[in-house]
């Protein structure tokens, strides 16, 4: 008797794992590629066949061969986080596939970044001539991508000036259980300033700060977000010397091991899949 009612629970155990696990893979995972782009940034996101994206590298190194390569021929919409070339400048290359149809972008989303110059000026003259939707984001906006997760702007706040890296957009991704916070270019005064306006910020992945700059990423900030893993976007040899000793040392000291400090310039393109409300790991 007693086998036979081991064998049932047996049974339905196993039913129950494998119905759990069929759940588990039909869940798409949300992709976040942090392309390799040299010295700038650019962060595909992936769902379903889906697309978005948070700023589109420099200019003139085939961004748009890039995005053909991962199969986008659409973008539901694309963030500039700030009007510096390494941040803007493919997006200067969209004029040809957007006429070719080779690339459709439905909406437009920039700060208020003051610092107006070349970038700016050809990024609204191609939102004219497309007729682009576009608008500015800040502080509070919510972007919608992938249902269950929230893609939060956190930073900048409206009613500022500022212009350059203190103008930088921050996205802050999470479900009800792991977060990433993509910090642009954004300097430490603004960070100071970040943490004044979101005192409990946490996050288990931080793309680090202007490249790994030392004008960024003070340990005051590192220490209360206490980021669990890292991820730098530099350019191999850049003549800026990103990312910082100073910066990996302090990285080092908070995610406690080096390996968990990524480098698009050591290692490439990397790729973090997301299951929803299970947690991330790199592909
Ligand atoms: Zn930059
Ligand atoms: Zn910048």
């Amino acid at each position: 008797m007693h086998s036979i009612l081991f064998t049932l629970i047996l049974l339905l155990c196993s039913a129950l794992l494998s119905c759990e696990e069929g759940s588990f893979l039909e869940e798409k995972p949300l992709k976040v590629h942090f392309l390799d782009v040299g010295q700038g940034l650019s962060v595909l996101f992936e769902y379903e066949g889906r697309f978005a994206l948070w700023d589109t590298g420099p200019d003139s190194i085939g961004f748009v061969d890039t995005l053909k390569h991962y199969g986008v021929d659409s973008l539901d919409w694309v963030v500039l986080s700030h009007w510096h070339r390494d941040h803007v400048g493919g997006f200067l290359e969209f004029p040809s596939a957007i006429k070719n149809h080779e690339l459709i972008v439905k909406k437009v989303f920039f700060t208020n970044d003051t610092a107006y110059g070349f970038v700016s000026d050809s990024v609204f003259s191609i939102l004219d001539e497309f007729g682009l939707n576009n608008d500015t984001i800040y502080r509070g906006d919510s972007l919608f991508f992938a249902s269950g997760w929230l893609f939060q702007i956190l930073w900048p706040p409206k009613g500022v000036n500022l212009g350059g890296n203190a103008s930088s957009g921050v996205l802050f991704i999470r479900d009800s259980l792991s977060k990433m916070l993509l910090m642009s270019d954004l300097e430490t005064p603004q960070e100071d300033a970040l943490l004044s306006l979101s005192p409990s910020l946490k996050t288990d992945l931080l793309q680090v700060g202007h490249h790994g700059s030392l004008n960024s990423n003070s340990m005051r900030f590192l220490s209360q977000i206490l980021p669990s893993e890292a991820i730098i976007s530099v350019g191999e040899g850049n003549s800026y010397h990103h990312p910082a000793s100073g910066t990996l040392s302090k990285l080092y000291l908070i995610v406690g091991d080096s390996s968990y400090v990524h480098r698009t310039d050591l290692e490439g393109s990397l790729i973090w899949l997301w299951n929803k409300n299970i947690g991330f790991w790199i592909q």
